[in-house]
This record gives C-alpha cells, sequence and structure tokens, in this order.
C-alpha cells in the first residue's frame, strides 16, 4: 500500500490517550488496563480504523484493540477515536508479528484480519497475516474455539490462507467468495475503508471464519 508520510504522527500517537505506547507491559493484563472483564478482541492491520471503530460501537459490552504497524495510518484511526471517543477501544502501533510479547495466552477470543497485506511473493509468503507462522500466534493468543475473521478481495491471498488453516488443523466455520452477496454472512458486516474501495470497482469480497481446535 502507498504511505504518505503525516509528519508528527509518531509523536501525536505516543501522546494520545487512545493509543498504548508500552503494550508489553500490559501482556496478561489487558482487562485491567480496560477496568472490566469484557472479551477482547483484536484487529491487525486496523489502517485507518473505520471497521474497529463501527463495531466497537455495536459492541460495547466488548473491548476492542486496533493495532497497526505504522504512525501515518494508525493517526486517522486515532482521530476518529478522538471526535467520537469510545471507552471499549484502544490502539497499538507495533508490528504483529511480535504479538506474542504483547498479549498473553486466552488473553483474546477473536482476531479481524481485513485486507490484509498479499505480500504476493513466495519468499515472503511468512509475512502474511494468515500464514502458518501468524496462525501459530494467534494460537498461543486465543483459546480453544477461539476464531479468526478474514476478509479479503485478493483470491490469491484467499487460497493460500484456506490451505494455511487447514494444514495448521484449524476448522473452517464459514467461507465465502462473494460475501456482499452472502445473506447470512454478510448480515452484519461492517465495511472496512479497502472493502469500500475493491467492492465499489466490482470486486468480489472473500471472508473466511476459522476456529482454534
Ligand atoms: N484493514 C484496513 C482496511 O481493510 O481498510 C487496512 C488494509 S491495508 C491493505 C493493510 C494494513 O495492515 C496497512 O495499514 C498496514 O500498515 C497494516 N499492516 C500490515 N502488516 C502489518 C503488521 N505486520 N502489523 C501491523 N499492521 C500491519
Amino acid at each position: 500500500m502507498r504511505l504518505k508520510n503525516v509528519p508528527g504522527s509518531r509523536e501525536m500517537i505516543a501522546e494520545s490517550e487512545y493509543t498504548v505506547s508500552n503494550p508489553e507491559q500490559w501482556k496478561g493484563n489487558w482487562h485491567s488496563l480496560f477496568e472490566n472483564n469484557h472479551p477482547i478482541r483484536i484487529e491487525i492491520g486496523t489502517g485507518k480504523g473505520k471497521f474497529i471503530h463501527e463495531l466497537a460501537m455495536r459492541h460495547p459490552e466488548v473491548n476492542f484493540i486496533g493495532i497497526e504497524k505504522y504512525s501515518s495510518v494508525l493517526i486517522r484511526a486515532v482521530e476518529k477515536q478522538e471526535q467520537n471517543p469510545l471507552p471499549n477501544l484502544l490502539f497499538v502501533r507495533m508490528d504483529a508479528e511480535y504479538i506474542t510479547d504483547v498479549f498473553g495466552e486466552n488473553e483474546t477470543d477473536r482476531i479481524y484480519l481485513n485486507f490484509s497485506d498479499p505480500w504476493p511473493k513466495d519468499r515472503h509468503a511468512k509475512r502474511r497475516l494468515t500464514s502458518r507462522e501468524y496462525l501459530s500466534r494467534y494460537r498461543i493468543l486465543l483459546p480453544a474455539g477461539g476464531c479468526i475473521e478474514f476478509k479479503t478481495d485478493n483470491t490469491d491471498l484467499f487460497s493460500f490462507s484456506l490451505e494455511e488453516i487447514a494444514l495448521s488443523g484449524w476448522t473452517l466455520l464459514a467461507c465465502t467468495h462473494d460475501l456482499h452477496g452472502d445473506e447470512e454472512l454478510n448480515r452484519d458486516n461492517i465495511m472496512t475503508e479497502y472493502e469500500e474501495k475493491f467492492s465499489a470497482k466490482g470486486n468480489p469480497i472473500c471472508k473466511l471464519i476459522a476456529q482454534v481446535p
């Protein structure tokens, strides 16, 4: 994705009350930061935050954490939260590669991956957020029965993800190659920024839900 540098965004994020700048310190203890025992759900690669902000608004009974690698993108999600603050939504600027340093065993029951970067070269397969390497990290964070939900318009990445899920012994609970045409799966769908962009171009959206065995 093309990234426009936003001067000062790193500092603004570090200072925002809606971002957690020392996330490793909360490993195993995120509930105390939210001051409740509600379930914790994470979006990795949150981008400008439309999806997670809307999801958090719809579900005040759940805590949400948006993870994003780049300050220049995350700043837009933080701005949304500043305009309309939700007590059940926080952000972390980090690379998800280190997610097991930040969240403890069984600390989240659902992970959302929306329009993750495809990393098309074979030698970069490990960097895809649905690779077996990432699935094994998520497995530590999720209890038995915990899920990932993944949406993309990239059919190669979707096929790869289905293979990795099967190879890793996860159970496929739902799968569609046309989310917007699937009445059941689309019912509570929240469109992400990329989803709006790509579906407006006519690209069908794929979605899967996979569960830790
Ligand atoms: N989820 C948003 C959407 O659907 O509109 C943004 C999709 S964009 C293609 C992918 C986002 O994931 C980018 O903002 C990128 O910086 C972020 N990202 C990619 N790899 C990441 C990683 N390893 N850790 C955290 N964020 C990552």
